[in-house]
């Protein structure tokens, strides 16, 4: 069970949901932290959390209530941030550990950030263009309250993009009285956006691939790799992998689960996966149960689409190398375990998925000095600060016998209980 000292009154987590996951995850590195241990408090609950009602006039007139929030967990070590994500099954719970693991992901990599995170009960399927845009616009009226180019600062994650972003600021900018570009990032280039933040998450995932598959001996070229969510994350991925030489031998996505031992056309896979036939109208590849997809051979599993996807059940069953978190908190932490005992390498969310927050900061970068930077320029500098981060965790995971996950958060919970620590507890 979830330990009861991290009990609040308000959200009751499992050992399974994401709040729980994230809260087993801080449990164990306890141990690790020294005499910082006796702020742990500060990491298992929420610095703030917003709920906001988001009335929407219809298309046909009538008035719909959404429930929107914003979650700050941590302020310690600069602004909140973190996206903003619509899904139907978006709830407080979900959005206060995907606003804690912002705060571990930014000080993984160490980025000048706290962590938060957004959320709107909504399936954007099922409303039109306009009505997303009011949702979106009254949302970001609502938060506005608490965020800002140095409170908050929102981003895209699933199901939102950069004309969401637009929409974003262009709405605090009109009710703050003059535009205000950093006060999200993800936005349109011609909008103060940034060169190469679309394929920034994608482009991490693929760049810390590479570096684990040299350490561990593994020849890209050939390799077979399976992409669960074939979105933003997994797609860019994907392409990446198999420009240098990897097949991606099965894909799975929220319309079905495609397989093909000889590597797939990732280009393909997107047209299919947008159509309205989904993955399963793929030519060229065999349509497989939504379950076979954990047991296809892979040596690289990149999750890439939302939490709780491995299972204790799946971890066992799984035949990999090492897993490559493309999504946040895909593992449970009992899978977690299982996999470990496996020898399965699992590279965490928190630094796995770092390169789309990483961009975001030199995005909030540009928009400040109004100077921005070029292609190449935000690829070395990605490369730069992802890679070096990286190497910390795994020299420390091998230092203490400890996962990669653990060896994160060591890290980055030792930063933000630092800076805690220095700030001092006011009053
Ligand atoms: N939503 C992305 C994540 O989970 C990016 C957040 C950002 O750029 O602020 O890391």
């Amino acid at each position: 069970m979830v330990n009861p000292a991290h009990s609040v009154s308000y959200v009751t987590p499992t050992r399974t949901s994401a709040w729980g996951t994230y809260l087993a995850q801080v449990d164990r590195i306890i141990p690790y932290l020294g005499d910082l241990s006796g702020l742990v408090g500060t990491l298992t609950r929420p610095k703030r959390a917003l709920i906001v009602d988001i009335p929407i006039r219809m298309d046909d007139g009538s008035v719909q209530h959404f429930e929107g929030f914003r979650v700050q967990h941590s302020l310690s070590r600069g602004p909140g941030k973190g996206g903003v994500r619509y899904h139907p099954d978006v709830t407080l719970e979900e959005v206060m550990a995907l606003a804690a693991w912002m705060t571990v992901k930014n000080a993984a990599v160490n980025l000048p950030f706290g962590g938060a995170k957004g959320g709107v009960r909504v399936d954007p399927a099922k409303v039109s263009r306009a009505e997303l845009e009011r949702i979106t616009r009254r949302y970001t009226s609502e938060i506005g309250i608490i965020i800002g180019p140095q409170r908050d600062i929102p981003a895209p994650d699933v199901n939102t993009d950069a004309q969401i972003m637009a929409w974003m600021m262009d709405t605090y900018s009109a009710n703050v009285g003059g535009t205000v570009s950093g006060v999200v990032t993800g936005k349109p280039v011609a909008l103060g956006g940034s060169l190469g933040r679309v394929k920034a998450t994608g482009r991490g995932v693929y760049l810390i691939g590479c570096d684990v598959a040299k350490r561990r001996k593994l020849s890209l070229g050939g390799a077979r790799i399976a992409v669960q969510g074939f979105g933003n994350v997994g797609s860019v991925a994907a392409e990446l992998f198999v420009q240098a030489g990897a097949r991606i031998v099965a894909v799975q996505d929220h319309t079905g689960t495609v397989y093909n031992a000889k590597g797939l056309d990732v280009a393909k896979v997107v047209t299919a996966s947008r159509s309205t036939g989904g993955l399963p109208s793929l030519a060229g590849a065999d349509v497989i149960s939504g379950d076979d997809f954990w047991n296809v051979e892979s040596d690289v599993l990149i999750p890439a689409a939302l939490e709780g996807q491995i299972t204790a059940e799946r971890a066992r069953k799984l035949k990999t190398g090492f897993v490559i978190e493309g999504a946040n908190g895909p593992t449970m932490p009992e899978a977690d375990e299982i996999l470990e005992d496996r020898g399965i390498t699992v590279v965490p969310d928190v630094i796995a998925n770092a390169g789309g927050v990483t961009v975001s900061y030199f995005e909030w970068v540009q928009d400040f000095s109004s100077f921005f930077w070029t292609e190449e320029e935000i690829e070395r500098r990605l490369e730069n600060i992802l890679l070096p981060a990286f190497h910390n965790i795994w020299d420390l995971h091998l230092e203490q016998k400890v996962t990669l996950r653990t060896a994160a958060f060591i890290i980055a919970c030792r930063r933000v209980l630092q800076a805690r620590s220095l700030r001092g507890i006011y009053p």
